[in-house]
């Protein structure tokens, strides 16, 4: 049996969720009622997505990826995992989101204002620390801290699950808190941790963008090329008063999300160039393909309007755009030498 990755005794818990549901509403698609919701990952490599039961294929069109139906149809929401804590941790871990979840209401609140959430700042601090170090260790999550900051968050939480205490490293955590105000339930919202930031950390869940530094202040930084009104943000520490919002729009969030597809569209296009070089290198043309056979084989995929959405992006799909460019480009080629 695994050990449990807060307190090192036996991981005994299954079905152990890295976001817990409250957060989860318009991403996880399994809560009643819904029917359009979708949450992403992009890992540094490779760009990944799960997608929600009847996901909308409007939007999914905007984005790309290792769409295919097998995928949308198994509504398989990676973010429930196994004997990865005991039953102790697991149970200190639900009191911290019971705790919080007494928050979410606060959904109505004047733009540009930092509210109250009415969550003492220590239970928050401990929550949102819980997510950051859960998403961190998770297989599926598709980013981790650096493993020197995953382990102080890890610390943090044995000391307080074990002995009631908080250790001095706790003084080193602060975080912004931004929540876009009067979401639409049928807005398409995101799971993801920006890879490419460590201090601060940068996460958009659901309506809340939180920004979570070590050791410095929590400074400001573009999100994917999106700049967010970071500097009026109240920062969050172990202060003894309630957690504190910025309070933002709908329209501020959901222009952060398109950021995020653009990068998205960006990083499936990096991986499939770099395919294309193997592929190239594979039948001996050279060590590169020529970039403007990259760029048509990227277009006809995104624009093909022949094949149903769902092949669209499959593998095979993929494989046939890239032989096809390919024939035309050897019919263009001079003969080699020893061929006629
Ligand atoms: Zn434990």
């Amino acid at each position: 049996m695994n050990n449990c990755k807060i307190c090192n005794s036996k991981a005994d818990k299954s079905g152990s969720h890295i976001i817990p549901h409250f957060l989860l509403k318009r991403i996880d698609s399994e809560h009643k009622g819904r029917d359009k919701e979708m949450g992403f990952v992009i890992s540094e490599k490779n760009p990944s997505s799960y997608f929600g039961r009847a996901t909308n294929v409007e939007t999914l069109e905007k984005i790309y990826g290792e769409v295919d139906e097998d995928r949308i149809g198994s509504n398989s929401i990676p973010l429930i995992e196994d004997f990865i804590f005991c039953s102790r941790c697991e149970a200190e871990l639900a009191t911290l989101e019971n705790n919080y979840s007494t928050s979410i209401s606060k959904n109505d609140q004047p733009i540009g204002i930092n509210y109250s959430s009415g969550i003492d700042s220590e239970q928050a601090l401990l929550f949102w620390i819980s997510i950051f170090f859960r998403l961190s260790i998770s297989k599926n999550s598709g980013v981790s801290l650096i493993p020197e900051d995953e382990d102080v968050l890890r610390k943090i939480l044995n000391d307080y699950f074990s002995k009631k205490q908080i250790t001095s490293d706790f003084e080193k955590i602060k975080y912004k808190l931004m929540r876009a105000q009067n979401v639409p339930e049928k807005a398409s919202t995101l799971l993801h941790m920006n890879p490419e930031s460590q201090n601060p950390y940068l996460l958009v869940l659901d309506e809340f963008i939180v920004y979570l530094s070590l050791n410095i202040d929590v400074e400001n930084k573009d999100f994917y090329g999106f700049k967010l009104p970071v500097e009026e943000a109240e920062e969050n520490s172990n202060f003894p008063t309630d957690e504190k919002i910025l309070a933002i729009t709908t329209d501020t969030l959901l222009k952060l999300n398109g950021h995020f597809h653009a990068k998205a569209a960006e990083s499936y296009r990096i991986n499939l160039f770099y395919e294309c070089d193997q592929i190239f290198q594979k039948m001996n043309f050279g060590n590169y393909m020529p970039n403007d056979m990259k760029e048509e084989i990227f277009k006809l995929l995104a624009s093909d309007e022949t094949v149903s959405f769902g092949d669209k992006f499959s593998i095979k799909h993929r494989a046939e755009i890239i032989v096809k460019v390919l024939q035309e480009y050897l019919k263009k080629q001079p003969p080699r030498d020893g061929l006629k």
